[in-house]
């Protein structure tokens, strides 16, 4: 680690060609903190202890509160201010043993994860011929022959955005023709056989029917056999439900403002992860570098001049009820959040981040990430949000960032394979100095971010 301790501390020293001025009083405080963040694994070590410890941690688990004990405790050790928990009731989803198989022509198990907030299938299971599609224009034009079958959207990997709908909306839409179950080509791209979990949304009109990813290579081969005009049967085995709302916890921890503790700037990510793998990029990788920041201020011993507050919410990924709690349980002061940022698209190496706000802000921002040029990190991309930030950002009108990195995110991304080793400690570390500085100046810098 030692090489990179020097890069950055001779880039942050020397002045960037066409930064503003005003930014000259942060170079010391910036180079500090770069310093103390690429100098160590700190940040990397914290995220292997909590995979290793509590490994998944779905809402309703008790991993995830186990998980979110573990990190008050190591707040209050870190020597943040107010730590506390906030009360959020969850949904309590579990996934229980499943499986799918082709049945005919020939006998094939496929790898397989049932789309979370799905319902269960009977106890011996669904079995039907199936029906392959590639886009919801091919379903309607095979309306006719979707009564009774099961119906796979093997829908090519575009972008999460792009091809998260067939997962999301895809079994509904089958429902609504009459399918009896759904297969999802798995949402990321074509990995070694690694199928995707995620949520589902049931519309309110349809019929609630199972649903289930498979790997691309399953789907592929399904695809194949259909347009063979090969009658391909398939069994999908699911014992998914939901239990009763469980109680779980947002974490917050501080360091007070000096000058103006009632405004302030929250950055954080998703405690909650997937039950598979062990959410090491999504996302408990945006909590430990977000956290990271507190940690190296009090470490430094710096004090901005308004609040920076670590969020670590609960249930992004099935039911974004943390996000919500916390816009209501701040709805009166949400005039006073000066900025949100989420780290939430995995933690690999930083480029700069996401930002949505005033073009006046998006100047500020601009000079801001000049100081991290020495660690490549000062790209200000056109749009920043986050799922947990979103309710709040809505209602409050508050500028929003997200930390933007290069990085494979989707091919892990809701997968067995979202483990730490997937990450790197420089990039930990990397990230969490661009996230450090980003937040300590716009919490310190004169004027108010508006
Ligand atoms: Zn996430």
């Amino acid at each position: 680690m030692a090489v990179i301790l020097l890069a950055p501390l001779t880039a942050a020293a020397q002045v960037p060609a066409g930064s503003a001025p005003w930014i000259d009083a942060y170079r010391e405080p910036a180079s500090r903190m770069i310093g103390e963040a690429l100098s160590n694994r700190f940040a990397w070590d914290r995220l292997a202890e909590l995979g290793d410890t509590f490994g998944h941690r779905l809402s309703g688990s008790q991993a995830l509160e186990d998980a979110i004990q573990w990190a008050v405790q190591e707040m209050k050790n870190d020597g943040l201010e107010n730590v506390h928990t906030e009360p959020v009731k969850v949904p309590h989803w579990v996934r229980g043993q499943e499986s799918a198989e082709i049945t005919a022509p020939r006998r094939h198990a496929m790898v397989m994860l049932g789309l979370g907030n799905s319902i269960g299938t009977p106890a011996d299971g669904v079995e039907a011929e199936i029906l392959v599609v590639s886009n919801f224009q091919q379903l309607e034009a095979a309306a006719d022959r979707v009564k009774g079958r099961i119906v796979l959207f093997n829908a090519p990997f575009t972008t999460y955005g792009e091809t998260v709908t067939y997962r999301a909306t895809g079994p509904s839409r089958a429902a609504a023709l009459g399918a009896i179950a759904a297969l999802v080509r798995a949402v990321g791209p074509a990995g070694l056989r690694t199928p995707h979990t995620g949520s589902l949304r049931y519309a309110a009109d349809a019929p609630q029917i199972p649903a289930a990813a498979i790997s691309s290579e399953d789907a592929d081969r399904l695809q194949r056999m259909h347009d063979r005009g090969t009658r391909v049967r398939v069994r999908l085995k699911m014992e998914a439900k939901f239990l009763p709302d469980a109680d779980s916890f947002n974490v917050v921890g501080e360091i007070r403002g000096r000058e103006r503790p009632e405004e302030i700037v929250v950055i954080g990510g998703h405690f909650d992860s997937w039950d598979v793998g062990t959410g090491s990029t999504d996302d408990g990788g945006g909590c430990i570098v977000t956290w990271e920041t507190l940690r190296i201020m009090k470490k430094l011993n710096l004090r901005p001049r308004r609040t920076v507050r670590v969020v670590l919410w609960t249930n992004e990924e099935n039911g974004g009820r943390g996000g919500l709690a916390y816009r209501d349980r701040y709805k009166d002061q949400l005039a006073n959040h000066v900025l949100m940022m989420e780290s939430d698209a995995g933690v690999f190496r930083p480029t700069g981040f996401g930002f949505t706000g005033s073009e006046a802000a998006r100047a500020k921002v601009h000079d801001i990430a000049t100081l991290l040029r020495g660690i490549q990190a000062d790209r200000i991309g056109p749009s920043g949000g986050g799922a947990d930030i979103g309710p709040s950002v809505e209602a409050g009108g508050i500028p929003a960032m997200s930390l933007e990195v290069d990085g494979n995110y989707f091919l892990i991304h809701h997968t067995q394979a979202d483990t730490i080793d997937k990450i790197t400690p420089m990039d930990m570390s990397r990230a969490s100095a661009a996230v450090a500085v980003m937040a300590y100046v716009v919490a310190d810098m004169p004027e108010r971010l508006k």
